[in-house]
């Protein structure tokens, strides 16, 4: 991806202290979304990395932030978008993933029979912490009957080591703190 669109990115997030708790930095990316002319570019970056338009089969986005990043790139790229949800939200039988957070846990769901079998998958998602929600995901596409060919996120927060959690994948992050 290269320091130009790291710097695009860098120059599109609002730090946001203590949200939504005490001691946490919030990576505030909607600015980066509500710029047409970035967020654009951002979209043809991670498709490039991702072997350009035929590279992948389907996009999955991570509610809800997720949502917004994977539906550009469907659209751009020519293919289908998965939602993975919270618990609850989903209308049918769906496979459930529970993992731990800082405090307590959380559950993410895809609906069962959501790909073809061997269908490649790119995840997206707006920034990779401590991988705890990228695993579940990753998870959930191969239970889905999905393959994961990549992994693309706005920022790592690299001293959290989440992409530790994700071995075999390709990892992309296009900035890096
Ligand atoms: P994790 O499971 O710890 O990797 O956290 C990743 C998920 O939580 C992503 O869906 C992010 O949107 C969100 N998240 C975690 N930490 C932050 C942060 N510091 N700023 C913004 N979003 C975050």
């Amino acid at each position: 991806s290269g320091p130009g669109v790291a710097a695009l990115v860098a120059s599109r997030v609002v730090d946001v202290p203590d949200f939504p708790k005490p001691g946490i930095l919030f990576k505030d990316l909607t600015p980066l979304f509500a710029d047409g002319p970035v967020f654009r570019q951002v979209i043809d970056v991670i498709i490039a990395h991702h072997g350009g338009r035929g590279g992948f089969d389907v996009v999955v986005g991570v509610e809800a932030r997720g949502f917004v990043i994977a539906a550009a790139l469907a659209y751009a790229s020519g293919v289908g978008v998965v939602p993975v949800r919270k618990a609850g939200k989903l209308p049918r039988v769906a496979h459930s993933a529970t993992y731990d957070l800082e405090y307590g846990t959380a559950t993410l769901e895809i609906s069962e029979g959501a790909f073809t079998p061997g269908q490649r998958v790119l995840v997206v998602d707006d920034v990779l912490a401590t991988g705890g929600t990228a695993e579940a995901t990753l998870d959930l596409v191969a239970r889905a009957g999905g393959v994961v060919c990549g992994f693309t996120v706005l920022m790592e927060l690299a001293f959290l080591a989440g992409r530790d959690r994700l071995p075999g994948c390709d990892v992309h992050a296009l900035m890096t703190v």
